[in-house]
């Protein structure tokens, strides 16, 4: 699907690489450069919007930090060297300690294909199912509820049923930054047909309740209260669906039953939620009275030590209303990582096979095991992720090669993950970056190939498989991971069932195994795909599973007939006893921590970090708290502040936010070694998971909050990067040209230059001011700044600091008249209007200061700004705080 725009110039579709909307985006090249992206109008996700992450892809795929080279035990090896290692190790290995001593952990953000070949290398031929994934993370938990209520791991619904319902309910989903798209749809769709409702069901106030026509702020983890509670409320109120209940169900009255134990009346869901009476009823009244509901849920949900249960507490209300299987009523999960829905497609989990088989019957194992030709399949569930690493750290595990994620950062117990592969006797990396907190523990590093460069398949949230097409060469001496997998299974001795040339092959392969003696009995059915020629597979447009072989009418939504994968054909409605999170305060620990994701960033910054505009909107790792908690721990906006737990601590900005409630905080995931001194958020929270799925509880943890008496605090810009500097905080923040560092410090150095100098050379060519409370220094060379540094010990000093963002700005500018450098050092533009502020539409750098005066001069509406200013007018993710800074006015 290649277009040449010009003899040069070429426009590729591919499909976005962040989150599970899968947008597809239209790529435009030109001598080997990504120099433009936009939104694919034919794609079905998208219909051609694309995010801000999305549309700043072209800034993301330079070399610059790239892993180019293999490297074994920090040397540069030649592949034939690191991929014999790899495979001679791993062989060792086994035949020493046997195939359960190995393990391999991949990735939410590889491709379809690159995980077909590992689970098959890992279940079918190394003889263990010690495979797992990221996206245990990420939605293990719906996976599993799935699972025990429609008998297989199937999403009934697609993202039109989010424009066609009439009460959409968002739980435990900050759509607007974590699925923008999806909720700029949602945006439309609301906009089109203002009575249909939206409610909002998160602790906190998120930039998502801009729509809403309701938002529940309850207690933290209490969601499973919450839809137990609406069970019992459909059945007091009439509002069952008694002929879908009887004809399609299973397990209804026990369900019922339990959710009256504890959730009788609506008054006390009410209280076991922390929630006004009055709100609730009015939920439980829209549900009941609407025919057409959709409840979207995701981490809020999923990543709790009863994740599965609040799941299937989700189900059971819409399968006792008999709300699925029709157009704008579904419960929908939506995922977080691009192809989390792919690799559970291949069965990338530990507890699943391959093409939705798991290993609970015989049967399956002989069907993978007769189509792989496996000489050793593995016979039973593998290590989830908490245990795999648990099993590292314990010596279980003597192996462990990872692909294509940082669960250095991301894994619960971040620092017990660090430790566990540091003393682990093998460990393989495969990554794109060079430097990232999991490299850093790697015997053997694999430069694998990115996103511009990758080439096969990814299926999305709605279960729509997409091409993501290489455009780009690889880059240095980089392999796709499918190819370096089937060459390290081949080293092994596993000729036979690795010679693939081709993702397209490893596709075909795929598609035959779904279709392989499956006569209806498994939803997940792509054979229809099975027999494409290389050409057919390149071209490949958007196409949603189930494809069967020889059916001409592959359904969109699932369960339309009522019929479900189970054995009896029937929905199991659970009996769910909804329970609180484990880990609960204790005067030690009062506060609880959630996390999640902010509008610009993700993941572990690996890619989004490398766009310097995706910096501007947020550019440090903070905390958010509520103003109460602020005044009880002597907090003000922007200190610094330490998050401590029994597990670790960090230090980020404090962010004072309306609608954080007392008691509550939240963090976001995204900051790790690379880009600051302590915010691995992951290092606070106990492995502490759900018994059923294994997915870690990442949204409620017990911490302490502190503010730190910093005796200094400092901005440096530096055209070059810097290592671990010699203060309490820093956080690196790249701009287009070198790099900002945020500083602070508890002891005030002696000597600014001798401090400086100790980590950087100063040139010759240089202005400084030194007073009792400040020092600022400028360094030039020719007629540019080479280095800015502007430290303050003022109470206050971020206030007796420049404006980080304009001070960037000027560091690409010259400086040659004695005048420019004065008003540098001076740390204030000679005009204030060239003052933007914080950064609010990423996509046109529309900053704060500049909407606020455009208001206070006239404009009422984000219309009149879009013409105005251009903000909110291209991927609208800002348009929720614009539309804050508007109501701020009025
Ligand atoms: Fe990419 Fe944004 Fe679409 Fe997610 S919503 S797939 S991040 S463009």
């Amino acid at each position: 699907m290649t277009t040449a725009i010009s003899p040069e110039t070429c426009e590729v579709k591919t499909t976005c690489p962040y989150c599970g909307v899968g947008c597809g985006v239209n790529a435009r090249v030109s001598d080997n450069r990504l120099i433009a992206v936009s939104g694919d109008k034919h794609h079905p996700a998208n219909l051609g919007r694309l995010c801000v992450k999305g549309s700043a892809l072209h800034e993301t795929t330079d070399l610059q930090g790239r892993l180019l080279q293999p490297q074994i035990k920090g040397q540069p090896a030649s592949w034939e060297q690191a991929i014999n290692k790899v495979a001679q190790w791993f062989k060792e290995i086994i035949a020493e300690h046997g195939p359960d001593s190995v393990a391999l952990y991949l990735s939410g953000q590889i491709l379809t294909e690159d995980y077909y070949v590992a689970n098959k290398l890992m279940k079918g031929f190394i003889g263990s199912a010690n495979v797992d994934t990221n996206s245990r993370l990420c939605m293990s938990s719906a996976v599993a509820a799935h699972k025990r209520a429609f008998g297989a791991d199937l999403v009934p619904g697609c993202y039109e049923d989010l424009e066609l319902t009439d009460l959409l309910l968002l739980v435990g989903s900050n759509t607007a930054w974590a699925h923008p798209v999806v909720y700029q749809r949602i945006v439309a769709a609301k906009k089109a047909r203002p009575e249909m409702k939206i409610v909002v069901i998160d602790p906190r106030q998120t930039a998502t309740c801009d729509i809403a026509d309701l938002h529940l702020s309850l207690k933290p983890g209490s969601d499973g209260y919450l839809f137990t509670g609406l069970l019992s409320y459909l059945a007091d109120n009439s509002a069952l669906d008694a002929s879908f209940i009887n004809n399609h169900t299973e397990g209804f009255d026990n369900a019922l039953l339990a959710a009256n134990q504890l959730t009788g009346s609506v008054a006390e869901s009410a209280q076991l939620c922390g929630l006004n009476k009055t709100d609730l009823g009015q939920l439980y009244d829209w549900f009941s009275r609407t025919e057409k509901v959709v409840t979207l849920f995701s981490q809020g949900i999923n990543q709790s030590s009863s994740g599965v249960d609040k799941g299937n507490a989700i189900i059971n209300c819409h399968l006792a209303s008999g709300k699925i299987g029709k157009p704008g009523a579904a419960p929908f999960s939506i995922t977080g990582q691009p192809n989390a829905m792919g690799g559970r497609e291949v069965g990338g989990l530990a507890n699943q096979l391959a093409a939705h088989m798991d290993f609970s019957d015989p049967a399956n194992i002989e069907l993978v095991e007769s189509f792989w030709e496996a000489p050793q399949i593995a016979r039973k569930e593998g290590l989830k992720a908490v245990d795999m690493f648990q099993a590292v750290h314990d010596g279980h595990i003597k192996a462990i090669w990872i692909i294509g994620t940082n669960p250095v950062v991301s894994m619960p117990d971040a620092d017990f993950v660090r430790e566990a592969l540091q003393r682990c006797e093998l460990v393989v990396v495969s990554d794109c970056m060079e430097k990232t907190d999991t490299t850093a523990c790697a015997d053997v590093l694999l430069p694998a190939t990115g996103w511009a460069e990758k080439d096969g398949t990814v299926t999305n949230s709605e279960r729509v498989i997409s091409r993501q097409r290489g455009f780009l060469k690889p880059a240095g001496n980089s392999r796709h991971d499918w190819q370096i997998i089937t060459a390290v299974a081949r080293a092994m001795g596993f000729e036979a069932g690795f010679r693939f040339s081709s993702p397209g092959e490893i596709f075909a392969e795929h598609a035959a195994l779904s279709g392989f003696h499956n006569n209806g009995k498994r939803c997940f059915d792509i054979s229809g795909l099975s027999a494409l020629s290389e050409r057919e597979y390149d071209q490949l447009k958007p196409v949603r599973w189930p494809c069967v072989k020889g059916e001409k009418h592959n359904p969109v939504r699932l369960f339309s007939d009522g019929e479900f994968n189970t054995p009896s054909g029937r929905a199991r409605m659970l009996p769910i006893m909804p329970a609180a999170p484990l880990n609960q305060t204790s005067p030690a620990y009062p506060l609880i921590l959630n996390t999640g994701r902010i509008r610009d960033q993700w993941h572990t910054m690996t890619r989004t970090g490398k766009a310097s505009r995706l910096l501007n909107h947020i550019d440090q790792p903070f905390v958010e708290l509520s103003a109460d908690d602020a005044e009880t721990y002597g907090i003000i906006e922007n200190d610094l502040v330490e998050v401590a737990s029994t597990q670790g601590r960090c230090v980020v900005r404090s962010k004072i936010a309306k609608g954080q409630s007392a008691g509550s905080l939240f963090m976001p995931i995204h900051w790790n070694a690379q880009f600051a001194s302590q915010a691995r958020v992951d290092s606070l929270f106990a492995s502490i998971k759900d018994p059923i799925s294994g997915q870690p509880e990442a949204k409620h943890c017990p911490v302490t909050l502190r503010k730190l008496n910093t005796a200094w605090q400092g901005v440096l810009i530096s055209d070059k990067a810097l290592t671990e500097l010699p203060c309490e905080y820093w956080c690196k923040v790249p701009l287009e040209k070198g790099f900002r560092y945020e500083l602070a410090g508890l002891t005030l150095p002696q000597n600014w230059p001798s401090w400086l100098e100790s980590q950087l050379e100063i040139g010759t060519d240089r202005i400084e001011l030194n007073s009792s409370n400040n020092y600022r220094l400028a360094c030039f060379n020719a007629q540019q700044p080479q280095l800015l540094f502007f430290a303050s010990s003022d109470r206050v000093s971020t206030q007796a600091l420049p404006n980080s963002a304009w001070l960037s700005k000027q560091f690409t500018q010259i400086t040659g008249t004695a005048a420019q450098r004065m008003s540098l050092l001076a740390g204030k533009p000679v005009d204030s209007s060239d003052d933007a502020g914080a950064i609010i539409c990423s996509c046109f750098e529309v900053g704060e200061d500049t909407i606020r005066r455009a208001i206070s001069q006239g404009a009422n509406s984000t219309e009149q700004l879009a013409t105005q200013l251009k903000c909110g007018s291209n991927c609208g993710s800002c348009l929720p705080e614009i539309r804050a800074l508007l109501s701020w006015f009025r």
